[in-house]
Protein backbone atom coordinates (compact mmCIF):
# COMPACT_ATOMS: atom_id res chain seq x y z
CA UNK A 1 0.00 0.00 0.00
CA UNK A 2 1.30 3.51 -0.63
CA UNK A 3 -0.01 7.30 0.49
CA UNK A 4 -1.72 6.85 -3.39
CA UNK A 5 -4.17 4.81 -2.21
CA UNK A 6 -7.60 5.90 -1.08
CA UNK A 7 -7.49 3.77 1.26
CA UNK A 8 -4.69 5.33 3.12
CA UNK A 9 -5.63 8.47 2.35
CA UNK A 10 -9.16 8.58 4.09
CA UNK A 11 -7.03 6.83 6.96
CA UNK A 12 -4.55 9.69 7.28
CA UNK A 13 -7.17 12.39 6.86
CA UNK A 14 -9.01 10.71 10.13
CA UNK A 15 -5.80 10.55 12.22
CA UNK A 16 -5.06 14.46 11.46
CA UNK A 17 -8.70 14.72 12.54
CA UNK A 18 -8.51 12.90 15.61
CA UNK A 19 -4.93 14.84 16.15
CA UNK A 20 -6.40 17.97 15.54
CA UNK A 21 -9.28 17.24 18.45
CA UNK A 22 -6.48 16.49 20.42
CA UNK A 23 -4.53 18.99 20.04
CA UNK A 24 -1.26 17.12 18.84
CA UNK A 25 -1.86 18.62 15.76
CA UNK A 26 -2.74 22.40 14.61
CA UNK A 27 -3.08 24.38 11.32
CA UNK A 28 -1.65 27.57 11.74
CA UNK A 29 -0.50 30.42 10.14
CA UNK A 30 3.35 30.19 9.53
CA UNK A 31 5.77 31.96 7.27
CA UNK A 32 8.09 29.28 5.68
CA UNK A 33 10.47 30.01 3.12
CA UNK A 34 9.19 29.54 0.12
CA UNK A 35 10.86 28.88 -3.65
CA UNK A 36 9.86 32.55 -6.08
CA UNK A 37 9.94 30.56 -8.81
CA UNK A 38 7.37 27.67 -8.97
CA UNK A 39 5.97 27.59 -4.91
CA UNK A 40 7.62 24.79 -3.50
CA UNK A 41 8.72 24.78 0.14
CA UNK A 42 12.20 25.21 0.19
CA UNK A 43 13.24 24.68 4.07
CA UNK A 44 15.61 26.82 6.01
CA UNK A 45 19.69 26.96 4.76
CA UNK A 46 19.36 28.37 1.37
CA UNK A 47 19.26 25.30 -0.57
CA UNK A 48 18.20 25.01 -4.03
CA UNK A 49 14.37 24.25 -4.41
CA UNK A 50 14.27 20.33 -4.99
CA UNK A 51 11.46 20.69 -7.38
CA UNK A 52 12.91 23.25 -10.25
CA UNK A 53 16.51 24.07 -9.03
CA UNK A 54 15.73 27.99 -8.41
CA UNK A 55 17.76 29.71 -5.71
CA UNK A 56 15.38 32.34 -5.30
CA UNK A 57 13.26 31.97 -2.18
CA UNK A 58 10.96 34.31 -0.47
CA UNK A 59 9.38 34.10 2.66
CA UNK A 60 5.35 33.37 2.23
CA UNK A 61 2.81 33.27 5.05
CA UNK A 62 -0.45 31.10 5.18
CA UNK A 63 -1.79 27.92 7.06
CA UNK A 64 0.04 25.06 7.27
CA UNK A 65 -0.07 21.72 9.28
CA UNK A 66 2.04 21.76 12.46
CA UNK A 67 2.87 19.43 14.86
CA UNK A 68 3.97 19.53 18.54
CA UNK A 69 6.25 17.60 19.08
CA UNK A 70 5.40 15.88 22.88
CA UNK A 71 7.34 18.04 25.67
CA UNK A 72 5.99 14.65 28.04
CA UNK A 73 7.33 11.89 26.27
CA UNK A 74 10.62 11.31 23.75
CA UNK A 75 10.25 10.95 20.18
CA UNK A 76 11.00 7.05 20.37
CA UNK A 77 10.75 5.11 23.09
CA UNK A 78 10.80 1.71 23.87
CA UNK A 79 7.44 1.30 22.87
CA UNK A 80 8.19 2.45 19.74
CA UNK A 81 11.01 -0.24 18.67
CA UNK A 82 10.05 -3.84 17.93
CA UNK A 83 12.64 -5.64 19.92
CA UNK A 84 14.05 -7.89 23.05
CA UNK A 85 15.03 -5.58 25.70
CA UNK A 86 18.67 -5.88 24.79
CA UNK A 87 18.24 -5.05 21.36
CA UNK A 88 16.64 -2.02 22.07
CA UNK A 89 18.70 1.32 20.04
CA UNK A 90 19.90 3.74 22.91
CA UNK A 91 21.68 5.51 20.13
CA UNK A 92 18.52 5.69 17.50
CA UNK A 93 16.52 6.95 20.95
CA UNK A 94 18.87 9.68 21.33
CA UNK A 95 19.30 11.27 18.11
CA UNK A 96 15.99 10.95 17.23
CA UNK A 97 15.56 13.53 19.91
CA UNK A 98 16.94 16.25 18.32
CA UNK A 99 14.18 17.73 16.67
CA UNK A 100 12.64 21.19 17.02
CA UNK A 101 9.46 21.61 19.04
CA UNK A 102 6.96 22.24 16.20
CA UNK A 103 7.34 20.42 12.63
CA UNK A 104 5.49 21.73 9.95
CA UNK A 105 3.54 18.32 8.32
CA UNK A 106 2.11 20.18 5.17
CA UNK A 107 3.72 19.97 2.00
CA UNK A 108 4.11 21.79 -1.56
CA UNK A 109 4.14 18.47 -3.81
CA UNK A 110 2.53 17.60 -6.82
CA UNK A 111 1.50 14.34 -5.76
CA UNK A 112 0.50 12.73 -1.93
CA UNK A 113 -2.23 12.48 0.37
CA UNK A 114 -4.04 16.20 -0.40
CA UNK A 115 -4.76 18.03 2.35
CA UNK A 116 -7.78 19.98 0.42
CA UNK A 117 -9.84 18.31 2.82
CA UNK A 118 -9.19 20.38 5.67
CA UNK A 119 -8.95 23.79 3.87
CA UNK A 120 -5.24 23.68 3.11
CA UNK A 121 -5.81 23.71 -0.47
CA UNK A 122 -2.58 22.72 -2.95
CA UNK A 123 -0.78 20.85 0.26
CA UNK A 124 -0.04 17.60 0.69
CA UNK A 125 0.62 15.66 3.84
CA UNK A 126 4.55 15.25 4.57
CA UNK A 127 5.51 11.64 3.28
CA UNK A 128 7.53 11.01 6.29
CA UNK A 129 4.01 10.59 8.14
CA UNK A 130 2.35 9.53 5.43
CA UNK A 131 3.92 6.50 5.36
CA UNK A 132 2.71 5.76 9.06
CA UNK A 133 -0.85 5.92 7.27
CA UNK A 134 0.23 3.41 4.78
CA UNK A 135 1.23 0.93 7.33
CA UNK A 136 -1.26 1.34 9.80
CA UNK A 137 -4.50 0.98 6.90
CA UNK A 138 -2.52 -2.52 5.92
CA UNK A 139 -3.01 -3.31 9.68
CA UNK A 140 -6.43 -2.56 9.60
CA UNK A 141 -7.08 -4.20 6.07
CA UNK A 142 -5.63 -7.42 8.20
CA UNK A 143 -7.35 -7.15 11.19
CA UNK A 144 -4.17 -7.07 13.35
CA UNK A 145 -3.69 -4.74 16.33
CA UNK A 146 0.18 -4.16 15.91
CA UNK A 147 2.15 -3.43 12.88
CA UNK A 148 5.75 -3.69 12.67
CA UNK A 149 7.60 -1.55 10.25
CA UNK A 150 10.95 -2.86 8.91
CA UNK A 151 13.44 0.11 8.57
CA UNK A 152 16.68 0.87 9.23
CA UNK A 153 18.14 3.12 11.55
CA UNK A 154 18.90 6.18 9.47
CA UNK A 155 15.40 5.93 7.87
CA UNK A 156 13.62 5.75 11.20
CA UNK A 157 15.90 8.49 12.35
CA UNK A 158 14.30 10.46 9.50
CA UNK A 159 10.78 9.66 10.27
CA UNK A 160 10.14 8.97 13.82
CA UNK A 161 9.58 13.18 15.08
CA UNK A 162 7.31 13.09 11.97
CA UNK A 163 5.56 10.35 12.85
CA UNK A 164 5.16 10.85 16.52
CA UNK A 165 1.46 11.55 16.20
CA UNK A 166 0.53 8.69 13.35
CA UNK A 167 1.71 5.46 15.24
CA UNK A 168 -1.48 4.75 16.82
CA UNK A 169 -5.03 4.79 16.03
CA UNK A 170 -8.40 3.07 17.22
CA UNK A 171 -6.28 0.33 18.90
CA UNK A 172 -3.90 -0.03 16.48
CA UNK A 173 -0.25 0.48 17.08
CA UNK A 174 2.88 0.95 14.64
CA UNK A 175 6.47 -0.35 16.39
CA UNK A 176 9.63 -0.26 14.14
CA UNK A 177 11.95 -3.17 13.10
CA UNK A 178 15.50 -1.73 12.66
CA UNK A 179 17.09 -4.29 9.97
CA UNK A 180 20.69 -3.67 8.65
CA UNK A 181 22.07 -3.64 5.48
CA UNK A 182 22.74 -6.46 3.14
CA UNK A 183 25.32 -7.07 0.48
CA UNK A 184 22.95 -8.00 -2.13
CA UNK A 185 25.38 -6.87 -4.96
CA UNK A 186 27.72 -9.68 -3.95
CA UNK A 187 25.58 -12.61 -4.05
CA UNK A 188 26.81 -14.03 -7.46
CA UNK A 189 30.15 -14.24 -5.64
CA UNK A 190 28.32 -17.06 -4.09
CA UNK A 191 27.85 -18.88 -7.02
CA UNK A 192 30.92 -21.67 -6.70
CA UNK A 193 29.62 -22.49 -3.12
CA UNK A 194 26.22 -23.05 -4.54
CA UNK A 195 27.33 -25.49 -6.77
CA UNK A 196 29.47 -27.47 -3.99
CA UNK A 197 26.33 -27.76 -2.36
CA UNK A 198 24.44 -28.56 -5.68
CA UNK A 199 21.69 -25.92 -4.50
CA UNK A 200 18.45 -26.14 -6.19
CA UNK A 201 16.84 -22.78 -7.41
CA UNK A 202 14.09 -23.17 -4.46
CA UNK A 203 17.32 -23.29 -2.31
CA UNK A 204 18.89 -19.96 -3.43
CA UNK A 205 15.85 -18.41 -3.48
CA UNK A 206 15.17 -19.09 0.21
CA UNK A 207 18.79 -18.00 0.69
CA UNK A 208 18.87 -14.44 -0.39
CA UNK A 209 14.55 -13.78 0.07
CA UNK A 210 13.61 -15.08 3.43
CA UNK A 211 16.86 -15.92 5.06
CA UNK A 212 19.37 -12.69 4.70
CA UNK A 213 16.22 -10.64 5.21
CA UNK A 214 16.08 -11.94 8.98
CA UNK A 215 19.48 -11.85 9.21
CA UNK A 216 19.53 -8.09 8.88
CA UNK A 217 16.91 -8.04 11.37
CA UNK A 218 18.54 -9.96 13.75
CA UNK A 219 22.50 -8.07 13.08
CA UNK A 220 21.04 -4.17 12.41
CA UNK A 221 24.97 -3.32 10.92
CA UNK A 222 25.88 -3.48 7.51
CA UNK A 223 26.85 -7.44 6.71
CA UNK A 224 29.76 -7.61 5.31
CA UNK A 225 30.31 -8.93 1.96
CA UNK A 226 32.71 -11.86 2.96
CA UNK A 227 30.44 -13.05 5.26
CA UNK A 228 28.43 -14.47 2.79
CA UNK A 229 29.85 -17.75 2.52
CA UNK A 230 29.56 -18.50 6.72
CA UNK A 231 25.78 -16.97 6.49
CA UNK A 232 25.11 -19.97 3.16
CA UNK A 233 26.27 -22.81 5.27
CA UNK A 234 24.77 -21.85 8.52
CA UNK A 235 21.55 -21.49 6.12
CA UNK A 236 22.41 -25.26 4.54
CA UNK A 237 23.43 -26.99 7.40
CA UNK A 238 19.59 -25.94 8.88
CA UNK A 239 18.12 -27.06 5.62
CA UNK A 240 19.87 -30.27 5.58
CA UNK A 241 19.22 -30.60 9.59
CA UNK A 242 15.24 -29.82 8.94
CA UNK A 243 13.29 -32.84 10.72
CA UNK A 244 10.83 -34.89 9.19
CA UNK A 245 7.83 -33.95 11.94
CA UNK A 246 7.88 -30.61 13.49
CA UNK A 247 8.41 -29.72 16.58
CA UNK A 248 5.60 -27.94 18.00
CA UNK A 249 7.10 -26.67 20.96
CA UNK A 250 10.10 -25.51 19.48
CA UNK A 251 7.91 -23.86 16.79
CA UNK A 252 5.53 -22.13 19.68
CA UNK A 253 8.86 -20.91 21.09
CA UNK A 254 10.26 -19.41 18.02
CA UNK A 255 6.60 -17.83 17.27
CA UNK A 256 6.55 -16.33 21.23
CA UNK A 257 10.26 -14.77 20.17
CA UNK A 258 9.31 -13.58 17.00
CA UNK A 259 6.27 -11.58 18.73
CA UNK A 260 8.60 -10.25 21.31
CA UNK A 261 11.32 -8.70 18.44
CA UNK A 262 13.86 -11.66 19.60
CA UNK A 263 15.93 -12.32 17.11
CA UNK A 264 18.15 -15.07 18.69
CA UNK A 265 16.68 -17.92 16.65
CA UNK A 266 17.88 -16.91 13.92
CA UNK A 267 21.38 -17.32 14.01
CA UNK A 268 19.94 -20.61 16.50
CA UNK A 269 20.45 -23.60 13.82
CA UNK A 270 18.01 -26.29 15.69
CA UNK A 271 15.28 -23.41 15.73
CA UNK A 272 15.95 -22.12 11.90
CA UNK A 273 15.89 -25.59 10.85
CA UNK A 274 12.23 -26.24 12.60
CA UNK A 275 10.99 -22.73 11.30
CA UNK A 276 12.18 -24.02 7.83
CA UNK A 277 10.14 -27.71 8.21
CA UNK A 278 7.37 -25.37 9.34
CA UNK A 279 7.16 -23.50 6.14
CA UNK A 280 7.46 -26.43 4.00
CA UNK A 281 4.56 -28.07 5.74
CA UNK A 282 2.53 -24.77 5.01
CA UNK A 283 3.63 -24.39 1.80
CA UNK A 284 2.75 -28.09 1.07
CA UNK A 285 -0.87 -27.84 2.55
CA UNK A 286 -1.17 -24.57 0.48
CA UNK A 287 -0.57 -26.46 -2.71
CA UNK A 288 -3.12 -29.19 -1.67
CA UNK A 289 -5.79 -26.77 -0.96
ZN1 LIG B 1 11.00 25.79 -7.37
Amino acid sequence: MTDTDAEVAGLALEMIESNLRAGTLTISRETVPTCRACGHMTGTGGHPCNACGSTDALDRTGLYLVAEVAEDRPVLDRSDIHASHRQQPKHLQNIASNVAERLILSRTRDHGIDLSPLGLDGLVLDPRAGIHAAVLAAARRHEADTAVMTITENAANHIAAHGQHFREHNGIRLQYALHGHLPYDHTASLQPLYEAYRATQAVKDGFEAWFLPLFSLRTKAVTRPDQLPALFKHYMRAHLGKPVALDEAAFEAVQRAASAGDTEWITNKQALANVMAAREIARAATVEI
